[in-house]
């Protein structure tokens, strides 16, 4: 079965992921304008009416932004934890599905495992996805890497990485101290040297594609970040990417 991906858009001011599976069509995080999602989606072919189901990772705006809209619009059914449902503002939502965040579960094609994250939402969780053999995992919004974290994604074929900031950026910048507290606190986000050292640490002869996502707007730029993380691979062939905030990317193969 083939297994692809491409992100609709990746930064702090939206987030949102096309994952397809054989003849599975999901979407993880809906963190634009259903407009939005839906002319992005056009540009790969693809309509929001063709989607089998959204996974929501947690309820923070940059993930849920245009989710009610988008899928009472096309009916499209929704999975996500009994804690993000709870905190999400608009609950108008034509079927919910709820998950366990250490629950492997089936949508068509795709098998889906969860795995929770600590990050400063009621039940946050961010997803593998794959046909059972070939695996993606989208990693973001996390403050550290837990053991479990790091169990989970190890040997995955493909990983979209949050690389939230700079630590200079950050520290030299004009964020007041309790939202850079907020930010670098274990329950915030990865900065570019924690991606890398993940990064690192989950490099194997599988890894076929990295996209580097989450980039702060104020506190990072995709040149530092690509070069945090790719100073710190061992393979010089490493396929990198650093996903663009308001555009898609292109459809990419985990083969
Ligand atoms: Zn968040
Ligand atoms: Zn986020």
């Amino acid at each position: 079965m083939s297994v692809q991906f491409a992100s609709l858009g990746s930064g702090s001011s939206g987030n949102s992921t096309l994952v397809r599976v054989g003849d599975t069509l999901l979407l993880v995080d809906v963190g634009f304008s259903a407009k939005a999602i839906t002319q992005r989606m056009a540009t790969l072919d693809v309509n929001p009416s063709d989607l089998h189901g959204i996974l929501i990772s947690h309820e923070h705006s940059d993930h849920v932004k245009g989710l009610s809209v988008l899928a009472r619009k096309h009916d499209i059914p929704v999975w996500l934890t009994h804690g993000t449902f709870k905190k999400l503002k608009d609950k108008n939502l034509p079927s919910v599905e709820f998950l366990h965040p250490h629950g492997s579960f089936c949508i068509g094609d795709a098998k889906i495992t969860p795995f929770p994250v600590p990050h400063d939402a009621a039940e946050p969780c961010q997803y593998i996805v794959g046909d059972g053999s070939r695996r993606l995992a989208i990693a973001t919004d996390m403050g550290f890497v837990t053991e479990y974290v790091y169990e989970q994604l190890t040997g995955v074929d493909a990983l979209l990485l949050e690389a939230n900031y700079d630590g200079q950026m950050l520290s030299n910048g004009s964020y007041p101290w309790a939202l850079r507290k907020r930010i670098d606190g274990n329950y915030g986000h990865l900065s570019n040297d924690q991606s890398a050292a993940l990064a690192a640490a989950l490099e194997h002869a599988g890894l076929q594609k990295l996209c580097l996502g989450h980039l702060s707007e104020n506190n990072n730029t995709p040149d530092t970040a690509l070069d945090s993380v790719a100073n710190r691979l061992r393979r010089a062939d490493e396929d990198v990417h650093v996903l663009q905030r308001y555009n898609s990317s292109p459809w990419y193969a985990v083969a």
